[in-house]
């Protein structure tokens, strides 16, 4: 993937980032270091077309106006009673998404790339963490299936499955592990899975106590 020069501000909608396009599209990979995450908006705007928005709540801890109407959105569908199906329609132009971009080492390229995934994958690389698995020495298989409620497979490679890095992916590696992601993205860093898991429930607490 291409570098960036240092100082240069890249906008978010630059596809600098590796990701999986299509349905049965599938990667290997070893993660380098704790991902940056971003929080935005899909607007709509009076033409139909899609304008893309930061989320200062997810991003910064700051006061957002478009997480604002969503939970008015909710509070208001509550108050109405409305079905889950009407509250959805109610809600969803006004719902953060979040993503997540993780460093690593694509297995088939050799390459340091940075892989830009979902809420879900993130979940799942976690999971593995809780339960004590080593996620930066194993590779990890993340499969586009489509298929609902698992929409990316995921899979961690057992450790007799894994090829160590090649002195290329060492050096990639290397390079990763230093390059300040800032440099491409303006979400915020997860310092450590702690971080990340209270402000991931912090989304979810406010989503359901809606
Ligand atoms: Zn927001």
């Amino acid at each position: 993937m291409p570098m960036a020069d240092f100082g240069e501000k890249l906008d978010f909608s630059a596809s600098k980032f590796t990701k999986l396009k299509s349905k049965g599209d599938l990667i290997r990979f070893r993660i380098i270091k704790a991902p940056h995450y971003d929080g935005q908006h899909f607007l709509k705007d009076t033409e139909g077309n899609w304008d893309v928005r930061p989320c200062p709540r997810i991003n910064k801890k700051e006061k957002c106006e478009f997480c604002e109407m969503f939970f008015e959105a909710h509070a208001s569908a509550k108050k109405e009673g409305l079905s889950k199906e009407e509250t959805f329609k109610l809600t969803d132009p006004w719902k953060p998404s979040v993503k997540f971009y993780y460093p690593i080492i694509n297995r088939e390229t050799n390459r340091f790339e940075i892989f830009q995934t979902t809420q879900s994958v993130r979940d799942a690389v976690e999971a593995e963490i809780d339960m004590g698995t080593k996620v930066l020495k194993k590779d990890i298989i993340v499969l586009r299936t489509e298929k609902p409620g698992n929409y990316y497979k995921f899979s961690m490679v057992d450790s007799a499955d894994t090829k160590p890095l090649t002195k290329e992916e060492k050096a990639e590696f290397k390079k990763g592990k230093e390059t300040d992601l800032n440099i491409y993205l303006s979400g915020s860093e997860e310092e450590d899975s702690q971080l990340a898991v209270e402000v991931n429930s912090e989304i979810i607490e406010k989503e359901t106590e809606l």
